[in-house]
């Protein structure tokens, strides 16, 4: 969930952005490990695939529409194991997901425990990379609540988690997001602490957790100030993403920041492991991810369900060998 911020204290954009010249990181695969897909149009899968992006992770989020029984939370979680990984497959990016109540619809209590029965029969499957995303958002008891469950169904399930930190008193929420966590036995090199910024990036790798930031327009971190972090705070157990959703967000943050990284001198090892790797590491602990499954042949002739990808008249575009450019 990466849309609850306000818009109050932000300008809103008064130019376009420049285009993106993606000939500084041409050749290079990148990992965005928080991106909503559900959100996104089939357009941005083909613009990430030619950006270089070769797999992703999406969390389940709030869709911003209350969602009003247990059906809708069944078939979205249903979708993001199922529809959403086979339209990733159409353009070759393997597609990964964390499963999980977000901060949010944790207020709804009696939805909540509903959601919680359900939980247990997502986090097993296949490609499940961990329980996420969870944690706060207005700081409430029913949030902590829900979180804390949610911290031991990820311990019992033997998966990372990946934590959503709060825009209000977000330095306050990191520390206690990473107190709870701990006391609930977690090793804090399973657990991706999200949405960092420069007031808590310090702590967070200092205890041992992983520093997940977002690139995300006017809310969370510009690319820019990343550039910044990473020069400050080096590459170990820190990792960048998109988090794009249904807000304005950009699904090339990472291909972009990685070029502007380039630009500022920052050495291709170290925006390998911040764009690439470590994401890899990291949710590689649920003992879902394989780099051999990633940059699989595309055939747009496929189906899901009896459904293609393909709208009236389009034509399937059918690769002989892998989209990855090495
Ligand atoms: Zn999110």
């Amino acid at each position: 969930m990466c849309c609850s911020h306000s818009f109050e204290d932000k300008p809103l954009p008064g130019q376009k952005p420049e285009a993106f010249d993606i000939s500084a990181v041409k050749g290079m695969k990148f990992f965005d490990p928080h991106v909503h897909m559900t959100s996104r149009t089939t357009d941005d899968y083909q613009a990430m695939a030619d950006a270089g992006v070769v797999a992703l992770i999406e969390p389940a989020f709030w869709l911003g529409q209350p969602r009003t029984g247990i059906d809708s939370f069944r078939d979205y979680y249903s979708s993001l194991v199922g529809w959403e990984r086979f339209r990733s497959s159409q353009f070759g990016i393997k597609h990964y997901c964390t499963i999980g109540l977000n901060s949010r619809e944790a207020n709804n209590e009696a939805l909540a425990e509903q959601v919680m029965e359900i939980l247990p029969l997502f986090v097993y499957k296949d490609g499940v990379v961990g329980v996420g995303e969870i944690g706060f958002d207005d700081q409430t008891a029913a949030e902590e609540k829900y979180y804390r469950l949610q911290l031991d169904l990820a311990k019992e399930a033997g998966l990372p988690v990946q934590v959503h930190t709060p825009h209000r008193d977000k330095k306050h929420g990191t520390q206690r997001s990473m107190d709870i966590a701990l006391e609930h036995g977690l090793d804090p090199y399973t657990v991706i602490i999200d949405h960092n910024n420069e007031e808590t990036v310090k702590e967070v790798l200092d205890r041992g957790f992983w520093a997940a930031f977002t690139i995300y327009p006017f809310t969370k971190m510009g690319n820019q100030r990343m550039v910044e972090v990473v020069k400050q705070y080096g590459s170990e157990r820190i990792m960048i993403n998109s988090a794009a959703d249904w807000g304005i967000s950009d699904p090339l943050a990472v291909p972009k920041t990685a070029a502007l990284m380039k630009l500022n001198g920052i050495s291709a090892e170290d925006i390998e492991l911040v764009t690439y790797r470590n994401a890899i590491t990291a949710f590689a602990q649920s003992g879902q991810i394989d780099e051999a499954d990633f940059g699989v042949n595309i055939d747009q002739s496929a189906k899901f369900e009896g459904n293609s990808i393909l709208r009236g008249g389009q034509q399937p575009r059918v690769d002989k060998s892998s989209i990855i450019i090495s």
